[in-house]
Protein backbone atom coordinates (compact mmCIF):
# COMPACT_ATOMS: atom_id res chain seq x y z
CA UNK A 1 0.00 0.00 0.00
CA UNK A 2 1.31 3.48 -0.65
CA UNK A 3 2.90 4.59 2.27
CA UNK A 4 1.39 8.46 2.14
CA UNK A 5 -2.50 6.93 2.04
CA UNK A 6 -1.46 4.08 5.00
CA UNK A 7 -0.51 6.99 6.87
CA UNK A 8 -3.58 8.88 6.34
CA UNK A 9 -5.56 5.31 7.68
CA UNK A 10 -3.35 5.53 10.30
CA UNK A 11 -4.29 9.23 11.62
CA UNK A 12 -8.20 8.42 10.75
CA UNK A 13 -8.27 5.80 12.77
CA UNK A 14 -6.27 7.00 16.19
CA UNK A 15 -8.82 10.44 15.79
CA UNK A 16 -11.28 7.88 15.61
CA UNK A 17 -10.19 5.94 18.77
CA UNK A 18 -9.89 9.55 20.05
CA UNK A 19 -13.86 10.74 19.97
CA UNK A 20 -14.49 7.37 20.58
CA UNK A 21 -13.11 7.50 24.14
CA UNK A 22 -14.35 11.13 24.73
CA UNK A 23 -17.89 10.75 23.90
CA UNK A 24 -17.83 7.20 26.48
CA UNK A 25 -15.79 8.87 29.12
CA UNK A 26 -14.89 12.20 28.54
CA UNK A 27 -18.01 13.56 28.16
CA UNK A 28 -20.94 13.49 30.98
CA UNK A 29 -24.13 12.32 29.22
CA UNK A 30 -26.82 14.75 29.19
CA UNK A 31 -30.52 13.69 29.58
CA UNK A 32 -33.45 15.51 27.75
CA UNK A 33 -36.86 16.08 28.75
CA UNK A 34 -40.07 16.94 26.83
CA UNK A 35 -43.01 17.95 28.24
CA UNK A 36 -44.81 17.72 25.58
CA UNK A 37 -47.56 19.64 25.09
CA UNK A 38 -50.01 20.65 27.92
CA UNK A 39 -52.96 23.04 27.98
CA UNK A 40 -52.29 26.59 30.17
CA UNK A 41 -53.01 30.37 29.82
CA UNK A 42 -55.54 29.67 27.25
CA UNK A 43 -52.78 27.80 24.86
CA UNK A 44 -50.50 25.06 24.55
CA UNK A 45 -47.44 25.10 26.40
CA UNK A 46 -44.05 22.83 26.22
CA UNK A 47 -40.90 22.62 28.32
CA UNK A 48 -37.77 20.88 27.13
CA UNK A 49 -35.18 20.63 29.86
CA UNK A 50 -31.37 19.29 29.41
CA UNK A 51 -29.71 18.10 32.56
CA UNK A 52 -26.82 15.76 34.23
CA UNK A 53 -29.56 13.31 35.08
CA UNK A 54 -33.02 12.48 34.44
CA UNK A 55 -34.45 13.64 37.90
CA UNK A 56 -33.18 17.09 38.11
CA UNK A 57 -34.45 17.02 33.83
CA UNK A 58 -38.20 15.88 35.47
CA UNK A 59 -37.81 18.20 38.67
CA UNK A 60 -37.22 21.19 36.18
CA UNK A 61 -39.97 20.61 33.90
CA UNK A 62 -42.20 20.40 36.86
CA UNK A 63 -41.34 23.83 38.45
CA UNK A 64 -41.75 25.44 35.15
CA UNK A 65 -45.11 24.01 34.49
CA UNK A 66 -45.93 25.62 37.72
CA UNK A 67 -44.43 28.60 37.75
CA UNK A 68 -46.09 29.09 34.33
CA UNK A 69 -49.96 28.02 36.25
CA UNK A 70 -48.66 30.84 38.77
CA UNK A 71 -48.38 33.26 35.97
CA UNK A 72 -51.50 32.87 34.85
CA UNK A 73 -53.21 32.70 38.48
CA UNK A 74 -52.19 36.29 39.11
CA UNK A 75 -52.79 37.89 35.13
CA UNK A 76 -55.41 36.52 33.49
CA UNK A 77 -58.40 38.43 32.76
CA UNK A 78 -60.29 35.31 32.51
CA UNK A 79 -60.20 34.17 36.05
CA UNK A 80 -62.00 36.13 38.50
CA UNK A 81 -60.24 35.66 41.24
CA UNK A 82 -56.50 36.96 39.86
CA UNK A 83 -55.02 39.89 40.50
CA UNK A 84 -55.37 41.62 37.37
CA UNK A 85 -59.55 40.93 37.74
CA UNK A 86 -58.81 42.35 41.13
CA UNK A 87 -57.54 45.49 40.16
CA UNK A 88 -60.47 45.75 36.95
CA UNK A 89 -62.70 45.48 39.69
CA UNK A 90 -61.52 48.05 42.17
CA UNK A 91 -58.71 49.94 41.16
CA UNK A 92 -61.06 52.91 40.58
CA UNK A 93 -62.11 52.96 44.15
CA UNK A 94 -59.27 52.29 45.94
CA UNK A 95 -55.60 51.70 45.22
CA UNK A 96 -55.12 47.54 44.85
CA UNK A 97 -52.39 46.38 46.13
CA UNK A 98 -50.67 43.55 44.31
CA UNK A 99 -47.82 40.73 44.31
CA UNK A 100 -44.37 41.77 43.26
CA UNK A 101 -44.62 39.27 40.03
CA UNK A 102 -48.27 41.26 38.94
CA UNK A 103 -46.14 44.83 39.96
CA UNK A 104 -43.58 43.92 37.82
CA UNK A 105 -45.13 43.57 34.68
CA UNK A 106 -46.88 46.33 34.76
CA UNK A 107 -44.10 48.64 35.60
CA UNK A 108 -42.65 46.62 32.37
CA UNK A 109 -45.97 47.33 30.31
CA UNK A 110 -45.56 50.96 31.13
CA UNK A 111 -41.60 51.51 30.15
CA UNK A 112 -42.72 49.78 26.81
CA UNK A 113 -45.91 52.01 26.28
CA UNK A 114 -43.06 55.08 26.72
CA UNK A 115 -40.79 53.53 24.43
CA UNK A 116 -43.08 52.42 21.47
CA UNK A 117 -45.10 55.70 21.97
CA UNK A 118 -48.04 54.39 23.15
CA UNK A 119 -48.47 51.26 20.41
CA UNK A 120 -48.00 49.02 23.52
CA UNK A 121 -50.79 49.62 25.93
CA UNK A 122 -52.30 46.98 28.37
CA UNK A 123 -54.78 49.42 29.21
CA UNK A 124 -56.02 48.19 25.93
CA UNK A 125 -59.16 46.17 27.52
CA UNK A 126 -62.27 48.14 27.09
CA UNK A 127 -61.97 48.73 23.48
CA UNK A 128 -60.93 44.69 23.20
CA UNK A 129 -64.31 44.21 25.12
CA UNK A 130 -66.07 46.35 22.73
CA UNK A 131 -64.85 44.24 19.56
CA UNK A 132 -65.85 41.19 21.71
CA UNK A 133 -69.33 42.00 22.10
CA UNK A 134 -69.42 43.86 18.43
CA UNK A 135 -68.57 40.00 17.51
CA UNK A 136 -71.38 38.53 19.41
CA UNK A 137 -73.64 41.13 17.79
CA UNK A 138 -72.34 40.57 14.60
CA UNK A 139 -72.33 44.87 14.32
CA UNK A 140 -69.24 46.65 14.24
CA UNK A 141 -68.84 49.24 16.63
CA UNK A 142 -69.92 52.87 15.88
CA UNK A 143 -67.26 55.71 15.35
CA UNK A 144 -69.03 57.25 18.96
CA UNK A 145 -68.72 54.03 20.31
CA UNK A 146 -65.10 53.61 19.91
CA UNK A 147 -64.67 57.33 20.74
CA UNK A 148 -66.49 56.62 24.19
CA UNK A 149 -64.61 53.36 24.44
CA UNK A 150 -61.11 55.15 24.11
CA UNK A 151 -61.48 57.60 27.63
CA UNK A 152 -61.45 54.83 29.39
CA UNK A 153 -57.99 53.84 27.88
CA UNK A 154 -54.71 55.07 28.15
CA UNK A 155 -51.62 53.75 29.68
CA UNK A 156 -50.91 57.76 31.52
CA UNK A 157 -54.15 56.82 33.58
CA UNK A 158 -52.45 54.02 35.33
CA UNK A 159 -50.47 54.37 38.48
CA UNK A 160 -48.42 52.43 40.21
CA UNK A 161 -46.89 53.33 43.39
CA UNK A 162 -43.33 51.79 44.00
CA UNK A 163 -43.32 51.98 47.92
CA UNK A 164 -46.58 50.55 48.75
CA UNK A 165 -47.09 48.11 45.50
CA UNK A 166 -49.98 49.35 44.61
CA UNK A 167 -52.09 50.10 41.69
CA UNK A 168 -54.83 52.54 40.64
CA UNK A 169 -57.02 54.06 37.88
CA UNK A 170 -57.68 57.83 37.23
CA UNK A 171 -61.28 57.07 35.08
CA UNK A 172 -63.52 54.53 36.35
CA UNK A 173 -64.68 51.49 34.04
CA UNK A 174 -60.96 51.02 32.92
CA UNK A 175 -59.11 47.36 32.08
CA UNK A 176 -56.35 45.64 31.99
CA UNK A 177 -55.60 42.90 29.40
CA UNK A 178 -52.40 41.41 29.53
CA UNK A 179 -52.24 39.00 26.70
CA UNK A 180 -49.83 41.04 24.80
CA UNK A 181 -46.74 40.73 27.66
CA UNK A 182 -48.09 37.63 30.04
CA UNK A 183 -47.04 34.75 27.96
CA UNK A 184 -43.47 35.97 27.58
CA UNK A 185 -43.02 37.30 31.45
CA UNK A 186 -44.21 33.97 31.88
CA UNK A 187 -41.77 32.17 29.66
CA UNK A 188 -38.99 33.63 31.43
CA UNK A 189 -40.06 32.93 34.72
CA UNK A 190 -39.82 29.59 33.88
CA UNK A 191 -36.83 29.35 32.48
CA UNK A 192 -35.37 31.34 35.79
CA UNK A 193 -36.71 28.82 37.73
CA UNK A 194 -34.97 26.15 35.19
CA UNK A 195 -31.97 27.50 35.67
CA UNK A 196 -32.12 27.73 39.11
CA UNK A 197 -33.18 23.59 39.68
CA UNK A 198 -30.32 22.85 37.91
CA UNK A 199 -30.89 22.79 34.04
CA UNK A 200 -27.86 23.12 31.59
CA UNK A 201 -29.96 23.64 28.56
CA UNK A 202 -34.01 24.01 27.89
CA UNK A 203 -36.47 25.67 26.16
CA UNK A 204 -40.07 27.09 27.42
CA UNK A 205 -42.59 27.69 24.37
CA UNK A 206 -46.10 29.49 25.28
CA UNK A 207 -48.28 29.40 22.41
CA UNK A 208 -45.52 29.65 19.73
CA UNK A 209 -43.39 31.90 22.05
CA UNK A 210 -40.26 30.63 22.76
CA UNK A 211 -37.37 30.87 24.93
CA UNK A 212 -34.31 28.56 25.12
CA UNK A 213 -30.94 28.89 26.90
CA UNK A 214 -28.35 26.91 27.38
CA UNK A 215 -27.49 23.57 25.72
CA UNK A 216 -29.21 22.41 22.51
CA UNK A 217 -30.46 19.23 22.43
CA UNK A 218 -27.61 16.09 21.36
CA UNK A 219 -26.51 16.74 17.69
CA UNK A 220 -27.26 19.73 16.96
CA UNK A 221 -25.53 23.08 17.38
CA UNK A 222 -28.17 25.59 18.06
CA UNK A 223 -31.83 25.16 18.68
CA UNK A 224 -34.13 25.27 15.59
CA UNK A 225 -37.58 27.11 15.97
CA UNK A 226 -39.78 27.12 12.82
CA UNK A 227 -41.49 30.16 11.54
CA UNK A 228 -44.90 29.60 10.56
CA UNK A 229 -46.18 31.08 7.03
CA UNK A 230 -49.23 33.43 7.69
CA UNK A 231 -50.55 33.21 5.06
CA UNK A 232 -50.62 29.41 4.99
CA UNK A 233 -52.89 28.54 8.18
CA UNK A 234 -53.91 25.32 7.95
CA UNK A 235 -55.86 24.40 11.37
CA UNK A 236 -57.83 26.43 14.09
CA UNK A 237 -54.49 26.83 16.26
CA UNK A 238 -52.84 28.35 13.67
CA UNK A 239 -50.36 25.62 12.83
CA UNK A 240 -49.44 25.42 9.10
CA UNK A 241 -46.21 25.67 7.07
CA UNK A 242 -43.29 26.83 7.98
CA UNK A 243 -41.60 29.71 6.22
CA UNK A 244 -37.91 29.10 7.74
CA UNK A 245 -36.52 27.80 10.05
CA UNK A 246 -34.40 30.44 12.88
CA UNK A 247 -31.66 29.20 14.63
CA UNK A 248 -30.98 30.09 18.39
CA UNK A 249 -28.87 30.30 21.60
CA UNK A 250 -29.28 32.17 24.95
CA UNK A 251 -32.51 34.00 22.90
CA UNK A 252 -36.61 34.12 22.99
CA UNK A 253 -38.84 35.14 19.74
CA UNK A 254 -42.57 35.97 20.06
CA UNK A 255 -44.93 36.34 16.97
CA UNK A 256 -47.75 38.37 16.79
CA UNK A 257 -50.10 38.34 13.88
CA UNK A 258 -53.66 38.77 13.20
CA UNK A 259 -53.23 35.73 10.81
CA UNK A 260 -54.26 33.40 14.22
CA UNK A 261 -57.05 35.39 15.83
CA UNK A 262 -59.29 38.03 14.46
CA UNK A 263 -63.02 38.90 14.95
CA UNK A 264 -65.53 38.61 11.56
CA UNK A 265 -67.85 41.65 12.05
CA UNK A 266 -70.14 42.17 8.96
CA UNK A 267 -67.88 39.95 6.91
CA UNK A 268 -64.92 42.18 7.69
CA UNK A 269 -61.77 40.55 9.67
CA UNK A 270 -60.51 42.66 12.47
CA UNK A 271 -57.21 41.72 14.19
CA UNK A 272 -57.26 41.10 18.23
CA UNK A 273 -54.30 43.45 18.34
CA UNK A 274 -55.79 47.38 19.06
CA UNK A 275 -54.57 50.56 18.31
CA UNK A 276 -55.46 53.06 21.27
CA UNK A 277 -55.24 55.94 19.08
CA UNK A 278 -57.35 55.41 16.77
CA UNK A 279 -59.41 52.59 18.47
CA UNK A 280 -59.80 50.65 15.72
CA UNK A 281 -57.97 47.20 15.16
CA UNK A 282 -54.15 46.98 14.01
CA UNK A 283 -53.93 45.46 10.36
CA UNK A 284 -50.59 46.29 8.51
CA UNK A 285 -48.71 43.34 8.81
CA UNK A 286 -49.94 39.15 8.52
CA UNK A 287 -47.19 39.01 11.02
CA UNK A 288 -44.34 40.19 13.20
CA UNK A 289 -42.05 38.04 14.86
CA UNK A 290 -39.29 39.51 17.33
CA UNK A 291 -36.21 37.90 18.64
CA UNK A 292 -34.52 39.44 21.63
CA UNK A 293 -32.59 38.42 24.59
CA UNK A 294 -35.90 37.43 26.76
CA UNK A 295 -39.53 36.86 26.37
CA UNK A 296 -40.81 39.36 27.83
CA UNK A 297 -39.07 41.91 25.31
CA UNK A 298 -39.98 40.09 21.94
CA UNK A 299 -43.52 39.11 23.21
CA UNK A 300 -44.85 43.57 23.89
CA UNK A 301 -42.36 44.34 21.41
CA UNK A 302 -44.25 41.86 18.90
CA UNK A 303 -47.46 43.68 20.17
CA UNK A 304 -45.97 47.06 19.74
CA UNK A 305 -44.48 46.73 16.22
CA UNK A 306 -48.03 45.07 14.61
CA UNK A 307 -49.22 48.15 15.85
CA UNK A 308 -46.54 50.65 14.45
CA UNK A 309 -46.52 49.10 11.03
CA UNK A 310 -42.89 48.15 9.05
CA UNK A 311 -41.33 51.57 9.15
CA UNK A 312 -41.91 52.71 12.40
CA UNK A 313 -41.65 49.58 13.78
CA UNK A 314 -38.39 49.01 12.12
CA UNK A 315 -37.10 51.76 12.73
CA UNK A 316 -37.59 51.26 16.67
CA UNK A 317 -36.17 47.09 16.51
CA UNK A 318 -33.13 49.16 14.87
CA UNK A 319 -32.45 51.16 17.82
CA UNK A 320 -32.46 48.39 20.53
CA UNK A 321 -29.84 46.00 21.20
CA UNK A 322 -29.76 42.53 20.72
CA UNK A 323 -33.47 42.48 19.00
CA UNK A 324 -34.34 41.76 15.79
CA UNK A 325 -37.41 41.22 13.85
CA UNK A 326 -38.67 39.23 11.12
CA UNK A 327 -41.93 40.90 8.92
CA UNK A 328 -44.41 39.63 6.62
CA UNK A 329 -46.36 41.70 4.80
CA UNK A 330 -50.42 40.73 3.94
CA UNK A 331 -51.57 39.31 1.10
CA UNK A 332 -51.13 39.35 -2.14
CA UNK A 333 -47.73 41.59 -1.89
CA UNK A 334 -46.27 38.96 0.85
CA UNK A 335 -42.53 39.86 1.72
CA UNK A 336 -39.88 39.09 4.49
CA UNK A 337 -38.85 42.02 6.18
CA UNK A 338 -35.68 41.79 8.01
CA UNK A 339 -34.31 44.09 10.58
CA UNK A 340 -30.12 44.51 9.65
CA UNK A 341 -28.92 41.60 11.84
CA UNK A 342 -32.21 39.32 11.60
CA UNK A 343 -30.31 37.29 8.60
CA UNK A 344 -27.92 35.79 11.12
CA UNK A 345 -31.11 33.95 13.07
CA UNK A 346 -32.08 31.81 9.85
CA UNK A 347 -31.25 28.56 9.05
CA UNK A 348 -29.53 28.57 5.72
CA UNK A 349 -30.26 24.59 5.44
CA UNK A 350 -34.23 25.38 5.02
CA UNK A 351 -35.27 28.66 3.80
CA UNK A 352 -38.74 28.68 1.43
CA UNK A 353 -38.19 31.70 0.20
P1 LIG B 1 -50.86 36.53 20.56
O1 LIG B 1 -51.84 36.58 21.69
O2 LIG B 1 -51.46 36.04 19.29
O3 LIG B 1 -49.58 35.88 20.92
P2 LIG B 1 -49.93 39.21 21.03
O4 LIG B 1 -48.77 38.84 21.87
O5 LIG B 1 -49.69 40.29 20.08
O6 LIG B 1 -50.51 38.02 20.19
O7 LIG B 1 -51.09 39.64 22.01
C1 LIG B 1 -52.29 40.12 21.54
C2 LIG B 1 -53.16 40.44 22.73
O8 LIG B 1 -52.65 41.59 23.40
C3 LIG B 1 -54.59 40.77 22.40
O9 LIG B 1 -55.38 39.61 22.34
C4 LIG B 1 -54.98 41.67 23.54
O10 LIG B 1 -55.29 40.88 24.66
C5 LIG B 1 -53.70 42.42 23.83
N1 LIG B 1 -53.56 43.67 23.04
C6 LIG B 1 -54.26 44.08 21.95
N2 LIG B 1 -53.81 45.28 21.51
C7 LIG B 1 -52.80 45.63 22.35
C8 LIG B 1 -51.94 46.77 22.43
N3 LIG B 1 -52.03 47.78 21.57
N4 LIG B 1 -51.03 46.79 23.43
C9 LIG B 1 -50.93 45.77 24.31
N5 LIG B 1 -51.70 44.68 24.30
C10 LIG B 1 -52.62 44.60 23.33
MG1 LIG C 1 -47.22 40.07 22.43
Amino acid sequence: MNTKISRIVIVFFALSLIALLYFSFGSKKKVELDSGYQLVMGTFARVVAIAEDSSTAKKCIQIALAEIRKVDELMSDYKIDSEISRINCDAYKAPVKVSSPTFEVLTRSIEFSKLTGGAFDVTVGPLVDLFRSAQEKGVAPSKEQIAQTRLKVGYQKLKLDNQNSTVTFSVDDMRLDLGGIAKGYAIDKAVEVMQQCGATGGMVDIGGDIRCFGAPPKHRKHWLIGLQDPNKTTDEFGMGESLLVLKLTDAAIATSGGYRRFALIEGKKYSHIIDTKTGYSSDQLASVTIISKNATNADALATAVSVMGPEKGLALIEQLPQTEALLITLQPKLQLIKSSGAEKYINPDFQNR
